[in-house]
């Protein structure tokens, strides 16, 4: 467990913004650079929910035929919900001295059902 984060700031970053992608779900909220969760000063039981909740990123999407699979909407809003329980842990975990903000995944929208 490292106590530094490093993306394209010239000083570690204390600005975090928790978005879940295809990559780790953590970026710098200053330059957008996607950080390693595992540089993340968490707890490790903490650290397997970020991941299993991460891992989840996309189920809605359909890569093979770039669609939404059935119900894709509401498996997106459903990660949603649970980024929001993540959200909150993490914010607890990290305290005052990181600032984080959360911003949910909105690609379904981009997507059609077949
Ligand atoms: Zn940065």
């Amino acid at each position: 467990m490292k106590d530094k984060l490093k993306c394209g700031c010239p000083n570690p970053t204390t600005e975090l913004k928790l978005e879940a992608d295809f990559a780790d779900p953590l970026w710098c909220a200053k330059c957008d650079q996607n950080l390693d969760l595992e540089d993340l000063p968490i707890s490790p039981q903490l650290m397997k929910e970020i991941e299993d909740w991460s891992i989840r990123y996309g189920e809605w999407i359909d890569l093979d035929t770039d669609t939404l699979v059935d119900r894709g909407i509401e498996l997106e809003d459903k990660h949603n919900k649970e980024s929001l329980k993540i959200y909150e842990k993490l914010k607890n975990e990290l305290g005052v001295k990181y600032e984080l903000i959360y911003s949910p995944s909105t690609t379904a929208k981009l997507y059609k059902y077949k």
